[in-house]
């Protein structure tokens, strides 16, 4: 209540009383003047908050002026007056808010769904229901799994957490590709961003196909090539009249039929990495045995070079993966640091477990990498230095195929090099990949 108003109040009460005092004064009935001016004031205030009541229950549904009045209640209608004028004015700039959002998002190709931290669908957009054939408002407030009934999606709306983007076959055409993105936002709520990569995918499918079917071709004949000059090598080497320009040029052959041969392997692997849903990724893998073999055909590359190996890892360690595409990426990196490291270098190889999960370790003192490069390493034919490569016989592959293999078990590398001093690449596998692995084996 402002000073004015106060002091009109108080004004106004007083002068009521000091009229009733004089008439009652006037027919020396003093108490009753004072009861009836006491009366006439609460009457009036009765009639003006009946009034009140009747505005206010009228001006829910629309915007009506306020009744006339004078005094404290002229200053109350008009003081609720203006609250409610600016409530609907804020309330009318939300709605305008809501509704241009609503339109964007309608206007979106991509689609985008609000769950609540069930998982139960509270909104989406026209371009998520047509993709996910979800209906409104009968889905309302549905779990969201129920509709979209896909293992790999269920798994990720339980865990997206770090998470990659996930494909699953659209639920409405089989023959479309959807590509899933989980934001978790406020109180574990869930925005989803669905997309059509139905075109994307069909690409990526043709690029696979053809790289998987020309290394195929390129196979044979070079399998071919590769007996014959083998054939020729152990000819000449029994002729001493071989000119010794022969013998270089077969050697020379020979090698670049072996790179290819290595490379079209690689690519294949690669290939099926690429395009294979994970099959026996729940064998339960003795990682002793498996890194014990690695370092020994190491130690076999290694030859003349004498590289100091070390295997650092417990007998009953267990990890739940396929162990033919771990030993790839194990052996590429084991084999790497071999290439990549001077005679007589130290390569230590280490298996450790912690509560994060298990961790595979492999490190040398060899040339090392600037680490300029090391955010592009994993890239198909990425070459720190190209004529140190070809020196060691690399397809530029190793690393893209170690990537892929972690991907398809839920893992990642990390990388740090100092130039000169060497390399530690770490490959992280989740706790959950141990803990299976123990289970199984029990
Ligand atoms: P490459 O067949 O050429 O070795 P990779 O994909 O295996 O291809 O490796 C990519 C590049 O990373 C290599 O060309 C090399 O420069 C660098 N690199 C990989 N491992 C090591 C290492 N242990 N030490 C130094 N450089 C490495």
């Amino acid at each position: 209540m402002t000073t004015s108003v106060r002091s009109w109040f108080t004004g106004r009460i007083v002068s009521m009383l000091a009229i009733g005092l004089l008439v009652g004064w006037l027919a020396d009935r003093i108490f009753l003047g004072l009861f009836l001016a006491t009366l006439f004031y609460l009457l009036w205030s009765h009639q003006q908050l009946h009034r009140l009541l009747i505005w206010l229950d009228k001006a829910a549904h629309k915007e009506l002026d306020p009744p006339e009045s004078t005094g404290v209640w002229g200053e109350i209608f008009d003081g609720i007056y203006r609250i409610q004028r600016k409530h609907n004015r804020s309330k009318q700039r939300l709605a305008s808010v809501i509704e241009r959002i609503q339109d964007s998002t309608a206007a979106l190709n991509d689609g985008i769904v609000m769950a609540d931290q069930n998982g139960s669908l509270e909104w989406w957009n026209r371009a998520a229901g047509e993709l996910l054939g979800l209906q409104m408002p009968d889905d309302q407030g549905q779990l969201l799994t129920n509709l979209v009934r896909n293992p790999k999606f269920a798994r990720y709306m339980d865990n997206s957490h770090g998470k990659e983007p996930i494909k699953i076959d659209s639920p409405v055409h089989e023959s479309r590709q959807l590509q899933i993105a989980i934001t978790v936002y406020g109180q574990g709520n869930r925005l989803l961003l669905v997309r059509d990569v139905s075109r994307l995918h069909q690409l990526e499918i043709m690029r696979t196909d053809f790289v998987a079917n020309v290394s195929h071709e390129l196979r044979t004949p070079l399998t071919v090539i590769s007996g014959y000059l083998e054939t020729m090598s152990d000819g000449m080497a029994m002729n001493p009249d071989t000119p010794p320009i022969f013998n270089r040029a077969l050697d020379q052959m020979q090698e670049q039929a072996t790179r290819m041969q290595r490379l079209i392997e690689d690519l294949l692997l690669l290939s099926r990495l690429e395009a294979t849903e994970p099959e026996r990724i729940s064998q339960s893998v003795t990682l002793k045995s498996l890194l014990a073999g690695i370092v020994n055909d190491a130690k076999a590359l290694s030859g003349e070079n004498q590289h100091q190996l070390q295997l650092e890892c417990d007998d009953d360690a267990l990890l739940t993966g396929d162990a033919v595409e771990l030993r790839s990426a194990f052996s590429n990196l084991v084999y790497n640091a071999i290439r990549y490291t001077p005679s007589g270098g130290k390569v230590q190889v280490k298996w450790w477990q912690d509560q994060e999960g298990g961790h595979l370790m492999v490190q040398d003192n060899g040339v090392g990498i600037d680490p300029v490069h090391i955010p592009r390493l994993t890239e198909r034919f990425y070459r720190v230095d190209k004529s140190r490569s070809h020196a060691t016989g690399g397809t530029g592959l190793g690393l893209a195929i170690v990537k892929h293999v972690l991907l398809r078990h839920e893992g990642r590398i990390s990388i740090s090099s100092h130039p000169g001093k060497g390399s530690r690449f770490i490959c992280h596998f989740p706790l959950s990949r141990i803990k299976q692995a123990n289970v199984v084996n029990v």
